[in-house]
């Protein structure tokens, strides 16, 4: 669904409006484990106040914060699994995007240390 004009459910864990597990946070962007986690490793990484819809948004209108957002991505999978990972961003409603408000999925096996499965 498109942006209501609201502040997305993302933006208010960012302003902690409403609880999440929050691993990592930069001055723009915000880390938390996802509620319905799909991996052991599962974290949702999303600007904190910009909403842009999605990743082809974001990356013409600020591909600096889309940079951070992939740092951001590095640095825990660098600690959480051994710096290997998936980073899925769902572009769309046909695909499985509910939440408009652009967002990575970091998704990996727990693995710090040790190989890949
Ligand atoms: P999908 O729901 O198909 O994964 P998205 O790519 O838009 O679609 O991802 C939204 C993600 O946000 C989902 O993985 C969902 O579990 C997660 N999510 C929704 N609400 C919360 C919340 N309050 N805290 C943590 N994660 C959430």
């Amino acid at each position: 669904m498109p942006s209501t004009g609201e502040p997305s459910i993302f933006s208010r864990i960012a302003a902690r409006e409403i609880p999440a597990t929050i691993v990592a946070e930069t001055d723009r962007v915000i880390a938390f484990n996802d509620i319905a986690p799909q991996a052991p490793v599962h974290v949702v990484i999303t600007p904190k106040t910009s909403e842009y819809a999605n990743v082809v948004e974001l990356a013409a209108g600020d591909p600096d914060l889309l940079a951070e957002l992939v740092a951001v991505a590095s640095g825990l999978a660098a600690t959480l699994s051994n710096g290997q990972f998936r980073l899925v961003f769902n572009t769309g409603e046909t695909v499985g995007q509910t939440v408009f408000h652009v967002h990575a999925h970091l998704l990996a096996p727990q693995g710090a240390g040790g190989p890949l499965e």
